[in-house]
């Protein structure tokens, strides 16, 4: 789950990274206000779960309370990258002398939280690792250990920070670090971390944030789960969640229903494999009960890209003729106009494969043949 630049920055604060005292509003005549309470200049900024929202105009000055009413009111009528902005944040302008790039993510291959910070920061961190790689430092988290001063401190002169900062540098990674696993977060990220100048003298602040928490972790974190923003999700990942189904989108035309998250990227795998092209991820959780196919088949049906359906189940605990019967079950209550293919294995595989031959499906031995089976239908509807 995604978390607002307000929410990062936020619960950022609360590990002692600085941030500014912004004010988020829904209309022009409230970001006025805000202008007016903070003191001139502001920034106006788009609340949109997408980067780069500075480069889309989503990220303004405002130097006098008329165009702070103005810019908000432009701002909050824009799309971005197709997510309408319906928030804006207000904080005080800062004078940029400087940005940095800060960053923990997981490093899958080490098995480790890693810090990345840059010099080059501001612009998007892809840019620099494309073009300029050796303009980033990276340093792995012991888990236990967590982020200690030596380390932080190894990284503010790898990135050729002045000698001043190091300390108030030191605490903000380190409040990072904390903050990511305080929250089960698989990102925590400060683009830009600037150098600002206030009071004749330089600082660092968190000008920008971003989150994201790792949905298998939300239970631990109810304020958290609260956060969540509906335009996040399309309304098949909505319902799909409602369900307790893992469902992620693809732009293939097979639509899957498979019972187990491995099962189910191998049958991604063998659909690619033949030369097809999967239309989701589908992980029918926790025994493939007819209610449960239903809410699936529904979801896949939905999709205009599906142009035929393949089952991929393994009986086990759920035994074949249970699963079975429950495909029959939602195939009658749905009444599905395209073409489904079945390959069911496990326990009670034989009495599963008479079920579903009685419903008009088409059956298949192997994994593979229901695969072949499912491209050609997709071809021939195409
Ligand atoms: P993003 O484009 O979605 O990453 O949004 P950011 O919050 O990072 O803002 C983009 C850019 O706007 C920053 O890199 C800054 O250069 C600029 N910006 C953001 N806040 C301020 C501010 O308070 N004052 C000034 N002068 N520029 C700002
Ligand atoms: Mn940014």
């Amino acid at each position: 789950m995604k978390l607002h630049e307000y929410q990062s920055k936020q619960l950022f604060a609360r590990h002692g990274i600085p941030v500014p005292q912004g004010i988020v509003v829904e209309n022009a005549a409230a970001a006025r206000e805000a202008a007016r309470a903070l003191g001139l200049p502001v920034v106006i900024k788009a609340q949109v779960l997408v980067g780069g929202r500075g480069k889309a105009g989503g990220v303004k000055l405002a130097h006098t309370l008329d165009e702070a009413e103005e810019l908000a009111d432009r701002i909050l009528s824009m799309s971005i990258k197709g997510l309408p902005v319906r928030r804006v944040l207000v904080d005080s302008a800062a004078d940029i002398r400087g940005e940095i790039y800060l960053g923990a993510v997981i490093d899958r291959a080490l098995r480790r939280v890693v810090l990345m910070a840059s010099s080059a920061g501001g612009v998007d961190i892809e840019e620099v690792a494309a073009k300029t790689p050796e303009k980033i430092v990276r340093v792995a988290v012991d888990p236990f250990i967590g982020l200690p001063e030596y380390l932080a401190r190894d990284v503010a002169v790898a990135i050729g920070l002045p000698r001043e900062h190091w300390s108030e540098f030191i605490k903000i990674a380190r409040g990072l670090v904390e903050a990511f696993h305080a929250y089960d977060a698989s990102l925590a990220e400060i683009n830009p971390l600037a150098l600002v100048a206030a009071d004749g003298h330089l600082r660092l602040l968190a000008l920008d944030g971003k989150m994201v928490i790792d949905d298998n972790a939300l239970f631990r974190h109810p304020e958290l789960a609260a956060m969540r923003d509906p335009d996040e999700e399309s309304e098949a990942e909505r319902k799909a969640r409602a369900a307790d189904l893992n469902y992620v989108s693809l732009d293939g035309d097979i639509g899957c229903l498979v019972n187990g998250a491995g099962l189910a990227m191998a049958t991604l795998d063998i659909i690619q494999h033949f030369g097809g092209r999967p239309a989701n991820f589908l992980d029918v959780a926790g025994g493939a009960k007819a209610d449960k196919v239903a809410a699936a088949l529904r979801i896949l049906l939905a999709d205009p890209k599906v142009k035929v359906v393949l089952f991929n189940i393994f009986g086990g605990i759920t035994r074949c003729d249970e699963v079975a019967r429950g495909i029959v079950q939602a195939i009658e209550e749905i009444k599905p106009s395209v073409p489904m293919v079945a390959r069911i294995t496990g326990t009670n595989k034989e009495e599963g494969d008479r079920i579903l031959a009685s419903a008009n499906l088409i059956t298949a031995e192997s994994a593979a043949e229901a695969a072949q089976k499912a491209i050609a239908l997709a071809r021939a509807a195409a």
